[in-house]
């Protein structure tokens, strides 16, 4: 039987429940135990996948195509647990299935309640992700704070199953914030005492207390903080702010987290080695070699989580070829107004990501063209790929006003379009091309030299696809389609030859990429930066 760890928050959102999570299963992993990890969150929509990235970031896509939080990026980024579907779960999905049971009959003529029906509902689905796989910890994180009426029910069904599972089987952990008053010279612990004492009103009593700091904690404040939420002052561990978030594992052993985690859960496990973790990832973020300019010209800019696995993915694929990652975000909207030049000379790498709808398309064409004209490598995801086609069919194939259908519908070349089975779709929700698809890779192109295989899995999320009516005239002109889907011949990789670096991609490469496995896409972009040393004014030449 696997042991849970439920993990929630207290006083505000944002502490990096995710990370820690995260970090734990890696923590654990280190010891030879097997893990896997669930998100819980209160929200009513099914899934995220219908939500705009102002409101949630990034949506998280895994093997099997569910639209998730992201924290299971982070989750499937620090640990090897393959995630599915299962893994998030959600109030929206919870209602969905009771209500159908309801209208089935199934409850047999009860009154359908949320004690005891939606908690039964969230324990089996919080138990199902283990059944018949060996895994030794489930990690188990409840969205929001404490405090939020939408996550009752979840802490509810979390509170009874460490009642049914009993002492050694469950443990909990509370993440919360001990606040610094800079003019006081002080940090506050009233806040967590109060987060604390609404869990223990609903009957939850963290065994962990895990702080998120700006100013490590005192001997006394760790004192002070176990006498009033009733733990052991070694169960109150400091987290302190780190530069990078691969650091936290780190830290949260140093501070003997793992250590206790075993002990309170009785865990048969092996010593920890975390050295491949130390070696590969944290001295090369620590003390790199050399720095790197990338430009990521999108349009939620502004937003911190909205491209986040990209981010992260380039992080990676700078830790893979020692250097410093310094990120320029560029609003596509400001290259509309004042040109490309002006928010992109200087930029050693250029990569568009994805999105949807009509707002900031024409800046990332124009940045395209700009890569494309001036020989900066460029990397181009989904919405990216789908541009870097629009300029190539308009600027060099003299196509014009060539666009996607998603933002013309009467384009004379649709160089972009939807797939006659996405035309039928009534309903938003998950109904894209998503998930894993087999990509086939054109022997001796870039793609296959930089992957080094000739079929991989990539991760789409996506509607509208490369319009292969346009394929035989774009190829004249110097496009290689070195990437197809053999279902339908889908064009997954587009890239172009006259160029040091010229890649794009109708998947999303960067839900695959590890800081200890960056992904060989995210990693060749930053070598050809690095090599190709900054702008160089070239001639105009695809
Ligand atoms: N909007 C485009 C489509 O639906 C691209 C999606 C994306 O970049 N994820 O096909």
């Amino acid at each position: 039987m696997p042991k849970y760890i439920f993990v929630t928050g207290g006083v505000v959102s944002s502490l990096g429940k995710g990370i820690a999570s995260a970090s734990i299963g890696k923590l654990l992993e280190s010891r030879g135990l097997k893990v896997t990890l669930i998100k819980c969150d209160p929200y009513i929509n099914v899934d995220p996948g219908t939500m705009n990235p102002y409101q949630h970031g990034e949506v998280y896509v895994t093997d099997d195509g569910a639209e998730t939080d992201l924290d299971l990026g982070h989750y499937e980024r620090f640990t090897r647990a393959k995630l599915s579907k299962d893994n998030n779960i959600t109030t929206g999905k919870i209602y969905f299935s009771v209500i159908s049971k309801e209208r089935r009959g199934d409850y047999l003529g009860k009154t359908v309640q949320i004690i005891p029906h939606i908690t039964e509902e969230i324990k089996n689905n919080i138990k199902k992700v283990a059944y018949g796989r060996k895994i030794d910890v489930v990690i188990v994180e409840i969205g929001g704070t404490v405090g939020d009426i939408e996550g009752l029910p979840f802490l509810e069904a979390i509170r009874q199953l460490r009642l049914e599972l009993g002492r050694e089987y469950a443990i909990n952990i509370h993440v919360t914030l001990i606040p610094y008053i800079k003019t006081a010279d002080e940090i506050k612990t009233k806040p967590t005492q109060h987060s604390v004492g609404t869990l223990r009103e609903i009957g939850i009593i963290p065994d962990i207390i895990l702080c998120r700091t700006e100013k490590h904690l005192s001997k006394e404040a760790k004192d002070k903080i176990a006498l009033f939420c009733n733990v052991d002052s070694e169960a109150v561990i400091p987290a302190d702010d780190v530069k990078s978030i691969y650091e936290v594992p780190l830290n949260l052993r140093n501070e003997g987290l793992d250590r206790l985690i075993v002990r309170l859960l009785n865990l048969k496990c092996e010593d920890r080695d975390l050295s491949a973790w130390e070696n590969t990832v944290l001295k090369k973020l620590q003390s790199p070699a050399k720095q790197v300019k990338i430009a990521v010209v999108g349009k939620y800019i502004a937003l911190q989580d909205a491209y986040k696995s990209i981010y992260e993915a380039l992080v990676h694929g700078a830790i893979a070829n020692d250097a410093e990652l310094i990120i320029k975000r560029v609003d596509s909207e400001d290259i509309e107004k004042d040109g490309a030049k002006k928010y992109l000379e200087g930029s050693e790498g250029i990569l568009v990501p994805g999105g949807f709808g009509n707002r900031g398309i024409e800046g990332k064409i124009q940045a395209i063209a700009y890569a494309r004209e001036n020989k900066i490598p460029f990397l181009g995801i989904c919405l990216g790929m789908q541009t870097a086609v629009i300029e190539f069919a308009r600027n060099v194939c003299r196509l014009p006003r060539a666009n996607s259908t998603e933002f013309s519908k009467n384009s004379r070349y649709p160089v972009i379009s939807l797939l006659e089975e996405q035309k039928k779709v009534k309903h938003i929700g998950a109904s894209m091309r998503l998930g894993a698809y087999a990509c086939r890779l054109k022997l001796a192109s870039k793609a296959h030299r930089v992957y080094k295989k000739t079929k991989v899995y990539e991760r789409h999320r996506h509607r509208y696809e490369f319009n292969n009516k346009f394929k035989g005239l774009m190829e004249k002109h110097g496009m290689v389609f070195s990437g197809i889907h053999p279902k339908g011949n889908l064009v997954e990789i587009i890239e172009l030859k006259k160029h040091p670096f010229f890649i794009a991609c109708q998947f999303h490469p960067e839900f695959k990429s590890k800081p200890d496995k960056p992904h060989p896409l995210f990693a060749a972009f930053i070598k050809t930066s690095l090599t190709s040393s900054g702008y160089v004014p070239g001639p105009k030449n695809a």
